[in-house]
């Protein structure tokens, strides 16, 4: 094969060449005296990308997963009443994971193309008079949906009804890349991995967490031993970590925090809006193909799937572009498997590495057999690249 395998998924995603470069060093002592230096920098720099004055940041050797489980181990007790709402297959396997671990979880099912039902949340937590929700969850992008949800408007509703609730937010695919502003929304905590807006090979779990949730976390009961936040608050204050951290991928998390922090997490916002707006304009080209996103207020920034017109298999679409574009498009997951690819349009990329991914899906769908206008769905997304002010500041 020649080139490259091209990466249009919501994650893994592209790891810049300076991020690259500063992993590939020799192994080094995590115990070194030097070395909590750098750490201690480290998670206080990502504290501005979370957007958080107080609280902390934790990085975890694990994945998304394994935030979401540090999140909820940490600073609920089992039987808790928690409000979470399902519209898609991550907001539905973190409601399958607090049940399993034994919470009371009050699920609000939501059509899949919409995203929290702030309205109900609302309703629910003004007639929740005894404070029996202990937690509010919300998965801020649904990744396999490309659903955006308002965060602000959770805890506006938190905020008016003088409810105490500790606010989850599930930010694996937003972090990093679309508007997310911890201290401002009072997020207690805020889950991310990685492999998506932070430009690195999947193995870090970070979770942000609220001052509030760090005193939670003392009370709270289930158990909890690798994943502990007191573990990790008695290490991370003195610059180390309770086991052996991810040396390296940690190396590679200092120059996207730089790269981001230096760009401004603002720049890192726009040039992600801008290369979506690109890839909506192509699907609104594309004749038969809708967005799952049910309205402009859903759409996300950093993925978009895409129903395939009638009769045509999305699973083809997908292998096409693999076996014959080198070319990797997300699938559609659980009930939409077969209905939706997804584009993923976040972290390291340009407007003409997204040209070429949705050239690639355009090949695809026509041999899938879709009676698409060959090119109109590049032409439209390069009118839009053309026509918009391109941000130079975040160049890769
Ligand atoms: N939450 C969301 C929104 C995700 O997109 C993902 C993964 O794609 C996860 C959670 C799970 O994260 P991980 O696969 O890193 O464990």
């Amino acid at each position: 094969m020649h080139g490259f395998q091209h990466l249009y998924i919501p994650g893994p995603t592209n790891v810049p060449d300076p991020v690259r470069q500063a992993m590939n060093i020799p192994m080094e002592d995590m115990r070194a005296p030097d070395f909590s230096d750098f750490v201690t920098r480290l998670l206080d720099d990502l504290k501005s990308v979370y957007r958080l004055k107080s609280g902390r940041v934790f990085v975890f050797p694990t994945s998304g997963t394994g935030a979401w489980e540090a999140a909820i181990t940490n600073t609920l007790n089992a039987g808790d009443t928690v409000l979470m709402s399902r519209f898609g297959q991550f907001s539905l396997l973190w409601a399958d994971m607090a049940d399993r671990l034994g919470l009371n979880v009050e699920l609000c099912e939501v059509e899949w193309g919409k995203g929290v039902p702030v309205e109900d949340y609302a309703a629910k937590l003004q007639a929740d008079k005894d404070h029996r929700i202990r937690a509010v969850f919300c998965t801020h992008n649904e990744t396999a949906t490309g659903v955006t949800s308002d965060i602000a408007a959770v805890r506006r509703a938190l905020d008016e009804a003088g409810h105490p609730a500790l606010l989850f937010v599930d930010g694996v695919s937003s972090i990093a890349s679309i508007e997310f502003e911890m201290e401002d929304w009072g997020v207690d905590l805020a889950v991310s991995g990685s492999q998506k807006g932070f430009m690195l090979p999947a193995g870090l779990g970070l979770l942000g967490v609220s001052d509030k949730a760090i005193e939670a976390s003392r009370s709270a009961t289930m158990p909890r031993c690798y994943f502990s936040f007191a573990d990790m608050i008695a290490f991370n204050d003195t610059g180390y970590f309770p086991y052996t951290p991810a040396t390296q991928v940690l190396r590679g998390l200092r120059v996207s925090v730089d790269m981001m922090l230096d760009a401004g997490m603002e720049s890192v916002w726009a040039r992600h809006a801008r290369l979506a707006q690109g890839v909506r304009r192509a699907v609104e080209a594309w004749q038969g193909c809708s967005l799952v996103a049910a309205a402009p207020e859903w759409y996300s920034d950093t993925v978009s799937a895409i129903y395939t017109p009638d009769g045509v298999d999305a699973r083809d679409v997908i292998s096409t572009a693999y076996y014959k574009y080198q070319t990797s498009l997300g699938s559609g997951l659980n009930k939409l498997a077969g209905r939706v690819f997804r584009i993923g349009h976040l972290g390291s990329l340009n407007p003409v590495m997204l040209c070429a991914g949705i050239s690639a899906a355009e090949m695809a769908l026509r041999d899938a057999g879709a009676a698409i206008e060959p090119g109109s769905g590049v032409a439209a997304a390069q009118e839009h690249f053309r026509s918009t002010t391109p941000d130079t500041a975040l160049a890769p």
